[in-house]
């Protein structure tokens, strides 16, 4: 998928820009997919990092810290792969075109990615998922709710950048990732718990048989 994200012709607009496809997204049995708008123009566009070394990428920094995730553990995406820019060279938003000349490429990501949690960073993404699989969720009213959506748990976020504090502030952002770390958490408790009452089935049933899946290790790890 990242050789073809990489020779993806589909925006004339993103001509000569990065595709922000790569390992460093994160990995593929990441405990959360974090999906925001597009790669911006000094942060991912350079690092080929999706949030960072810019001012969201350092907001976003603290917030996975309240949530008590690291990096190494989230993958995060962007609703388009490239980074979209103005007459005078400044980010812009995605347009509804791009959007949807990327939808595929979000599209495969949400199926290689086994995320138990999405979440969404900012209105452009929830509504990207929205056109992938109808959820008819608003950020102002479903800000940090929980719901069931495709298989996963879909929490909406606001974008960490500047101009997203000034409709809701970093310090109520920071709740907001610490009820996303206490999600992934509870899930964690649960996964880990079903884990071992099959392990402790099947040991009672076949003693010298046990079960270990990634999963239940890496969610076990959290709990
Ligand atoms: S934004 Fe997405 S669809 Fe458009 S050129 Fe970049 S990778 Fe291709």
């Amino acid at each position: 998928m990242v050789e073809r994200v990489a020779s993806c012709r589909r925006c004339a607009a993103m001509e000569g820009r990065r595709r922000v496809l790569s390992e460093a997204n994160g990995p593929l049995d990441a405990l959360v997919l974090f999906v925001a708008e597009a790669p911006g123009r000094l942060g991912a566009d350079r690092t080929g990092i999706p949030l960072s070394h810019d001012r969201s990428g350092r907001n976003f920094e603290r917030l996975l810290v309240c949530a008590g995730l690291r990096r190494d553990q989230v993958f995060i995406t962007n609703a388009v792969l490239c980074n979209p820019r103005g007459p005078r060279g400044c980010n812009r938003p995605p347009s509804s075109v791009e959007l949807s000349n990327c939808a595929t490429h979000l599209r495969l990501q949400l199926e290689l990615v086994t995320a138990p949690v999405v979440a969404t960073l900012g209105l452009t993404a929830l509504r990207a998922l929205d056109s992938l699989d109808p959820h008819g969720l608003t950020l102002s009213e479903h800000v940090a709710e929980p719901i069931v959506w495709h298989g996963r748990i879909l929490f909406p976020l606001y974008h960490p950048s500047a101009q997203a504090m000034l409709h809701r502030p970093l310090a109520v952002q920071e709740q907001d990732y610490r009820a996303l770390g206490e999600l992934v958490r509870s899930l964690a408790a649960a996964t880990a718990a079903t884990a071992r009452s099959a392990q402790r089935r099947t040991s009672s049933a076949t003693p010298a048989a046990g079960i270990s899946t990634s999963e239940s290790h890496r969610m076990a790890s959290l709990s």
